[in-house]
């Protein structure tokens, strides 16, 4: 299973190749290090929590890769416009149906990746969803994190701005 984390210290995205037996997980640009949660896999490897920020709160995706599905849009779209130039609306239909088909065939092919609702962490692999017990994104659950990073954002930002409202340490 990999992880695939945004570094908290440079944001610049990371990699944990078998996350389930790795210890820390470094970012390659900055080298800071992270220990991960080990609790958060179980006996046989399966990921119960984020190993991350071990959040239990995770949602499954299909892993579609959005760049190539947009490609295909695309294509399509211009080489039917060629065959309508030339006033052949069968195979200019015949060719945004064949897309189209080529889409649901991609989403079908393409794996599921598991995503942590606070901090975003991807895993992909075996053993991300053990007897799939993560659902699809959930709104409620999803604006809950939303509204604490928020107010994680809003904490700093008042800290940054006025530092004699901190209480100090008697
Ligand atoms: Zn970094
Ligand atoms: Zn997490």
């Amino acid at each position: 299973m990999e992880l695939t984390f945004a570094c908290g210290q440079c944001d610049a995205v990371g990699r944990v190749e078998s996350v389930g037996s790795a210890s820390e997980a470094v970012c390659a640009s900055c080298g800071t290090r992270r220990p991960l949660h080990r609790e958060a896999f179980d006996g046989s490897g399966g990921l119960r929590a984020c190993a991350w920020c071990a959040t239990d709160d995770l949602y499954v995706q299909k892993d579609f890769p959005w760049g190539l599905g947009l490609a295909l849009v695309i294509l399509s779209f211009a080489i039917s416009t060629v065959f309508w130039y030339y006033r052949r609306p069968m195979p200019a239909l015949g060719v945004l149906l064949l897309s189209a088909l080529a889409d649901m065939a991609l989403y079908y092919i393409v794996g599921d990746v598991v995503i942590c609702y606070r901090c975003l962490g991807q895993y992909r692999g075996a053993g991300a969803n053990p007897d799939r017990v993560y659902k699809a994104f959930d709104l409620a659950v999803g604006e809950r994190y939303r509204q604490e990073k928020m107010r994680i954002a809003e904490l700093k930002k008042r800290d940054a701005e006025a530092p004699e409202n901190v209480p100090k340490a008697p």
